[in-house]
């Protein structure tokens, strides 16, 4: 990451205008750009500047009303779920919950049945009426032995064998992906377990719970800070060099960030369909997989996630496809390969901080990358030297201890010193050199 041999904050990275200038440029207001915009303002008193191209806060985890009045989810089903204390701790401060653990069924040979494959999906599938220790004996029996386990297909067959992996994996990772299973790499697969006993839960985390007013609702009292400016409907490539800011935090795409220069990192993208029918349920469970018939996916019927009540009904069916938003990093051994030549090219850039989803490419749920998005503040904290002490009671008074706005500052960003540096000029430091951080 590049805010590890960062000079910090201190460091100017723009010429400070006389007016309107930010500390933090953050580009994103997903989780990534939200937790962080929100740890600088509230807990270091900096200015934040958030933008975002779309027209609305919360990236993917974005949830809006819909024209019937029930809550969707407009890029696809966000459950949330963790096993991290800390990251459930820090959320709670902007949301209550609604405690909600997902079940999911798939269509197979004309039958619905739970997934993760569980003692239930089993001996339903094969008319049986197994014990969980006769499943193990069955699964084993049916495993195939791989030497070494490297793609997707190997983990499933070596685990569950080549029936189960047939008639529920095969063909969803291929319409997921538009790869073959034996293509991709272990690690997707290795996220879906299997269960020896009757537990049809989706997630087995400690914490699942949806937030209870919404996503969009938490990500607004993220945001509410006086510190912080939300600008929407802006790619960032419009302001960067209008807006002064010192450090910037960066969470879209990190092959769009380098203009391309070692080729685009491949991405998989979803095209959504969103319906609302006149009943008041449509399926049994919130997620319906359906991995051998139709162009779709899956099927998720938004009020099990919400609880809302109403007497009508929204869903939404997910079609896989190449071309689009970047959704989810396609886990390829190539692909890791070109990421690393980004990587190397972020470790030069110590004014930037890629965190997220798409700048570091990796496949993070909500709670991962909020996890990242603490870790990073935490690393910022400790790069922050001179910037931090502007901000120490007693250096400045009562009235300006809140926040000092940089349109106050010199030119040059000096107002970043403590109050007596700054007599001092911008040339008793030489991290305030204007010239000394390259972009
Ligand atoms: C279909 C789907 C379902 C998912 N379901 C779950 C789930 O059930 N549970 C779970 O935990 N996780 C789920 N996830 C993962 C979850 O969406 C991500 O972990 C999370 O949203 C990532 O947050 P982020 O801030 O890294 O990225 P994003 O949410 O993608 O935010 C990045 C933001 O940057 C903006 N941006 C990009 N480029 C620019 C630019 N040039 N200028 C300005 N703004 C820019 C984008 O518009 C976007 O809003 C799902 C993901 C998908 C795609």
């Amino acid at each position: 990451m590049g805010f590890n041999n960062a000079p910090g904050l201190g460091a100017p990275s723009r010429p400070a205008a006389a007016n309107g200038g930010f500390d933090v440029l953050v580009v994103g207001a997903g989780f990534a750009g939200s937790v962080l915009a929100e740890r600088l303002a509230s807990q270091l008193n900096l200015r934040v500047l958030i933008c975002d191209k779309r027209p609305h806060i919360g990236g993917n985890a974005h949830d809006r009303y819909d024209d019937a009045g029930l809550l969707i989810h407009p890029y696809g089903p966000h459950i949330f779920h963790t096993n991290s204390a800390d990251v459930f701790d820090y959320l709670s401060q902007f949301t209550e919950w609604r405690p909600y653990q997902h079940r999911v069924l798939a269509s197979v040979d004309g039958q619905l049945l739970p997934m993760p494959i569980n003692l239930d999906t089993v001996n339903r599938l094969y008319g049986m009426n197994l014990t969980a220790l006769e499943m193990e004996g069955f699964l084993a029996s049916q495993a195939e032995q791989i030497e070494q386990v490297k793609t997707s297909e190997d983990m499933v067959v070596s685990k569950v064998g080549r029936d189960l992996f047939n008639k529920f994996f095969r063909n969803y990772t291929r319409k997921q992906w538009g790869l073959e299973p034996a293509e991709l790499d272990a690690s997707v697969t290795a996220r879906v377990p299997t269960r020896c006993n009757r537990d049809d839960r989706y997630f087995t985390d400690t914490f699942q719970a949806m937030p209870r007013h919404g996503y969009t609702r938490m990500f607004e009292r993220m945001l509410a800070h006086p510190n912080i400016k939300v600008m929407l409907n802006t790619d960032y490539r419009e302001i960067e060099h209008l807006v002064p800011w010192r450090h910037m935090v960066y969470t879209g795409p990190v092959d769009a960030y380098f203009n391309y220069r070692h080729g685009r990192l491949p991405y998989r993208s979803l095209r959504f369909e969103h319906v609302t029918l006149p009943q008041e349920q449509y399926q049994a469970v919130g997620t319906v997989n359906y991995p051998n018939d139709y162009a779709y996916t899956r099927i998720t019927e938004f009020k099990h996630l919400t609880g809302q009540a109403h007497a009508q009904t929204s869903l939404v069916y997910e079609f896989p496809c190449d071309e689009g938003d970047p959704y989810y990093p396609v886990p390829r051994p190539q692909n890791a390969e070109i990421y690393r030549l980004y990587q190397a090219d972020t470790e030069q850039m110590p004014n930037v901080s890629f965190v997220g989803r798409l700048a570091t490419y990796k496949y993070y749920n909500m709670d991962q990358v909020v996890a990242q998005a603490l870790a990073t503040f935490k690393k910022l904290k400790a790069g922050l030297g001179a910037a931090q002490a502007l901000h120490t009671p007693g250096l400045h008074d009562a009235a300006t201890a809140a926040v000092t706005p940089l349109s106050e500052a010199p030119a040059n960003g000096a107002a970043l010193l403590p109050a007596r540096t700054r007599r001092d000029g911008p040339a008793a430091n030489p991290a305030l050199n204007g010239a000394a951080t390259p972009q």
